[in-house]
């Protein structure tokens, strides 16, 4: 018996778990203070009603002999991926229903993808990013290079010609930095990709934070996309199912590499592995997508813009520099006066009893910035920029 010895590659510690224990040893030694977690990207405010309703009703439905349902079609009910169709067609993208996936959400998705791609291949991952793709590569013992993000490129990279690789991730409004890019600047990498034969995992997770006018939400605003481009979605930050669980991924007919429709190989992935979302919780999904719902969850996003405006200005006012928090909920500061943002991570939570997230925990180029979140509670973000104000005024 031999395991799978690239888990031993694997950082031994997930960041979000080293955080936790700092912070419960700090409560745990003083129980007095009040702890603002500013940290974790974990939405706070409640599913929007219309959401609540549709699930109860299918709950009804599911105990009553006439309307109760067994195992569902693996890729989604089409009730649900019309509703995706629908809300790509409001933005001007068309799509088939059977090029959407429904699933639990995008960390599933994004790690199960891989198993449609030989391990010999090389992953270009931007460097800082959500850490899941690196972990999941290597887990399969793939070759990762970085396209490095830093301030001289606003945490943009573009495509460089010099660089191969077959698989490329792409997350925008990226966390941790909430840098978006425009459809021009994604043209350039629709046109690498095509040009090297790679597939972009592109991952719209927070699509639905951005406001400003030439972003894009989709990989597919780009012409050309389809034919290289995978695109992963998730309720969890638009309409707050971090608990409830739903997500969507897009793969398109058009998409072939090695003589293979990867749309094809997907959907033998999914129904041999993956038996389907709960049939309530694609009923509330469903509702997210209705005109009542839509208006709901942007109730709660306009919260959220809210509060990572309440940031933006206290780190405006104290000149400390920043990316995101107007097409994001993530607020990337630079750690005032520390190298090391671990060490930035103890002093805020010491010094303001303020919890974010150390940049140094998304890669390299992470080091010297922190992550600070809008989903913490108005009155709890109010009281934390109060807080960094009255630390670093001085
Ligand atoms: N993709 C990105 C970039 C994320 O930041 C997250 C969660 O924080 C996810 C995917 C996971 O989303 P889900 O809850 O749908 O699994």
């Amino acid at each position: 018996m031999k395991i799978n010895a690239n888990y031993l590659n694997l950082n031994e510690s997930y960041l979000f778990s080293t955080i936790a224990k700092k912070v419960n040893a700090y409560t745990q030694a003083h129980p007095e203070k009040k702890v603002l977690r500013m940290g974790i990207g974990d939405v706070t405010l409640p599913l929007a009603p219309a959401v609540v309703s549709a699930m109860q009703k299918a709950a009804s439905e599911m105990g009553e002999k006439e309307t109760f349902r067994g195992y569902g079609p693996e890729q989604g009910y089409p009730f649900l991926k019309e509703a995706i169709r629908g809300y790509y067609a409001s933005r001007g993208i068309s799509l088939e229903e059977d090029e959407i996936f429904v699933s639990d959400g995008a960390k599933s998705d994004v790690g199960n993808i891989l198993d449609i791609f030989d391990t010999d291949n090389t992953v270009l991952v931007p460097d800082p990013v959500y850490p899941v793709y690196v972990d999941t590569n290597v887990m399969a013992g793939r070759r990762i290079v970085f396209a490095d993000a830093a301030a001289e490129n606003g945490f943009l990279p573009m495509p460089d010609e010099n660089t191969d690789a077959d698989i490329i991730y792409i997350c925008s409004p990226n966390n941790p930095t909430g840098a978006a890019y425009s459809a021009a600047q994604l043209a350039e990498w629709v046109a690498y990709a095509r040009k090297k034969g790679a597939v972009i995992l592109y991952d719209a997770a927070y699509e639905a934070f951005v406001s400003e006018k030439g972003l894009a939400r989709s990989i597919f605003e780009v012409e050309g996309a389809k034919e290289c481009a995978i695109e992963f979605c998730s309720l969890s930050k638009t309409a707050g199912f971090t608990g409830t669980r739903c997500g969507y991924t897009v793969v398109p007919r058009a998409l072939v590499r090695g003589g293979a429709s990867l749309n094809k190989l997907w959907l033998r992935r999914q129904t041999t592995k993956f038996n389907g979302v709960s049939y309530i919780v694609q009923r509330g999904a469903e509702a997210v997508f209705s005109e009542e719902g839509m208006a709901q969850v942007q109730k709660n996003l306009e919260v959220y813009r809210r509060n990572a405006a309440v940031l933006s200005e206290c780190l405006d006012s104290l000149g400390i520099p920043y990316t995101g928090g107007k097409n994001s909920p993530y607020i990337w500061m630079k750690c005032p006066g520390f190298s090391d943002s671990w060490k930035f991570f103890d002093y805020l939570l010491e010094m303001a009893n303020v919890v974010g997230t150390p940049g140094g925990g998304f890669g390299k180029n992470g080091e010297g910035y922190f992550r600070l979140t809008a989903f913490a509670s108005e009155e709890a973000t109010k009281e934390a920029a109060e807080r960094l104000k009255l630390l670093f005024s001085k």
